[in-house]
């Protein structure tokens, strides 16, 4: 590829609104553009990238025997309906009307599209078990796109659907995901845990995520310094969590006030009892006021005490307000019910700030990166839960550390959750119907590239690893316009094409910083300097990942880089 003409434009600054390395670098070195919150163009630089990526990705679904397939990203409304998640799923579905007003959405995720294709397509237990997947653009409106596209609006995903006539069978093709998805992280060369999301009821381990180690992770992990044991934090440490909560659950008071209807009635009231409250909060429900007391000083968790009160400026709401801020804030999901949704909100409001603090996996609570249905099945926390910085690791080898992780792959146990709602059944071999036994397997793509990124770069730009480079090779003449120079990189750029390498040619006429700044920027793994000795088929070799640097004559090249 000619740089003259490659659409990979680089800034030397610092974009002001990208706050963490992986989005600043994918910006400066040309790899993607926003074009609205959470919603971004793969430059041609950038699609290389998430190309090997799906590569890999493709490469071990297929060598794990599961079969690719494409499902629409616009999915009816009714599908939604049926499996319960049109309400539950809450505002982070995208919905839309067409123009016959039939209502649709345009797809977070595809249980409910795949599970009524296979209710169709598959008759008896003989064609069973099989995995399908398909690798697609996927919609989210996140409360909080942000970091790029590590938390799109609009994101590239691997999804995975296993059908099984048995959980013994979807055990065995859980660990098959399980393998491919340590397989594909290997690949892309990342730091990763694989880790346990809950031990559910059946005593095994009902859902992983896979975490890429990073300081900006956003959830946290405990994990054995010395063998494979790892935990998410959100489930491990729940015990500790709710002891540290409870001290500021002592200073929540509820207050339901059927008698004081009219809200100059409740002014009087909060006025009145100004002194007691750090912070009150007031819904209206159905015109029934509720009053929510938080007294005392809380030092626990500081900042996430602060984004509750932010989040909780609402004074005097209306039913609609409150419902929204329910569902936007709160992660309160579903209908506030006719009969007693005073004490739905009022326990939801002391739920939410138990886990505005802790974070906790609990149904109806879980309020971090909800996925309805998937993540509020889980409802054990395993034997991990007393789990502390320090402590000897569970499995017996090693100390507990923690630290912060990206998830980039999730596997996960489906059951006959979709299968049972959505009346997926198989005939089973006495010729009875029994619901298709399921489980579920996400890769953010997308999400991978900037999770590689975050984890390899220095000051000077991105270092890819060479499984994911966009080229192998960056070819640079230090003056194109010296004619030895030329004539050896256009030669040297032939001769790698021609044995397979990628090769990002710099033929531009800028001066040699611009060009060895841009270089450092985009990362190739070798750059191959063209310059005075050119004229004795000397060039310059450097390693971006080590520094390293060495001349080699022409001849040599082909063998130094095999
Ligand atoms: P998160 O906890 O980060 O919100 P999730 O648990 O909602 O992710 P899953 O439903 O498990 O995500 O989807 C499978 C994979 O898709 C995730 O493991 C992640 O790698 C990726 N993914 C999810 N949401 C996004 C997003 N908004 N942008 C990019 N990738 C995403
Ligand atoms: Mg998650
Ligand atoms: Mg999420
Ligand atoms: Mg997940």
């Amino acid at each position: 590829m000619r740089q003259s003409t490659y659409l990979a434009p680089t800034l030397r600054d610092i974009p002001a609104d990208a706050d963490v390395k992986s989005h600043q670098l994918m910006l400066r070195a040309g790899l993607i553009r926003q074009s609205a919150s959470g919603v971004y163009s793969f430059l041609p630089l950038g699609m290389k990238v998430l190309q090997k990526v799906e590569t890999i990705v493709r490469e071990e679904m297929n060598r794990a025997g599961a079969q690719e397939l494409l499902m629409p990203a616009i999915q009816p409304a009714e599908l939604w309906q049926e499996s319960g998640r049109w309400e539950a799923y809450g505002p982070e579905l995208m919905r839309f009307k067409d123009r016959h007003n039939r209502e649709f959405a345009l797809g977070p995720t595809h249980e409910e599209v795949i599970t009524s294709l296979v209710k169709d397509a598959v008759g008896s237990y003989k064609k069973l078990p099989m995995t399908l997947y398909q690798i697609q653009t996927k919609f989210r409106d996140e409360r909080r796109p942000r970091f790029g596209i590590l938390r799109g609006r609009e994101f590239l995903m691997k999804d995975a659907y296993s059908f099984d006539t048995s959980f013994e069978g979807l055990d065995e093709s859980y660990n098959k995901m399980y393998e491919a998805y340590k397989n594909v992280f290997t690949r892309c060369e990342l730091n990763f845990r694989a880790v346990v999301a809950d031990s559910g009821a059946m005593g095994g381990k009902d859902t992983h995520e896979f975490m890429v180690l990073s300081n900006i992770g956003e959830d946290t992990i405990a994990y054995s310094d010395s063998s494979d044991f790892a935990a998410n934090i959100e489930i491990a440490p729940v015990n500790v969590a709710y002891e540290k909560s409870s001290e500021a659950l002592n200073d929540i008071e509820i207050i339901s006030t059927p008698g004081k209807k009219s809200i100059t009635d409740v002014a009087a009231f909060l006025e009145a009892d100004k002194q007691r409250c750090l912070k009150s909060l007031l819904f209206i429900v159905d015109k029934e006021p509720v009053l929510v007391l938080v007294r005392g000083d809380h030092e626990v968790n500081d900042v996430k005490i602060k984004h509750f009160f932010e989040a909780t400026q609402v004074e005097l709401a209306s039913d609609q307000e409150t419902s929204s801020w329910l569902e936007t804030e709160a992660g309160f999901i579903g209908p506030v019910g006719i009969d007693n949704k005073v004490k739905i909100i009022a326990d939801h409001a002391v739920k939410y700030m138990v886990n505005a603090i802790s974070g906790a996996n609990q149904k109806d609570t879980h309020l971090k990166n909800v996925n309805p249905d998937k993540d509020f099945e889980v409802s054990s926390y395993g034997d991990f839960r007393n789990i502390q910085k320090g402590d000897p690791s569970p499995d017996g080898q090693g100390t507990i550390l923690f630290k912060e992780g990206i998830e980039v792959g999730h596997v996960f146990k489906l059951g006959t959750r979709y299968s049972e709602a959505l009346g997926a059944t198989f005939l089973n071999d006495q010729g009875k119907a029994k619901p298709i036994v399921m489980g579920s397997y996400g890769i953010g793509v997308s999400r991978t590239v900037a999770a590689i990124v975050e984890e390899n770069h220095d000051d000077d730009g991105i270092i890819w690893p060479n499984s994911v480079a966009p080229f192998q090779v960056h070819l640079i003449p230090v003056n194109i316009k010296q004619e030895e120079q030329r004539v050896l990189a256009e030669s040297l750029y032939e001769k790698l094409e021609q044995q397979h390498f990628e090769v990002l040619l710099d033929d531009r006429t800028e001066r040699p910083g611009v060009k060895f700044k841009d270089a450092d920027l985009y990362g190739l793994p070798v750059r191959i300097t063209v310059g005075k000795k050119a004229t004795d088929g000397i060039v310059e070799v450097k390693i971006r990942k080590t520094g390293e640097m060495l001349e080699l004559h022409e001849d040599d090249l082909l063998e130094f880089l095999a």
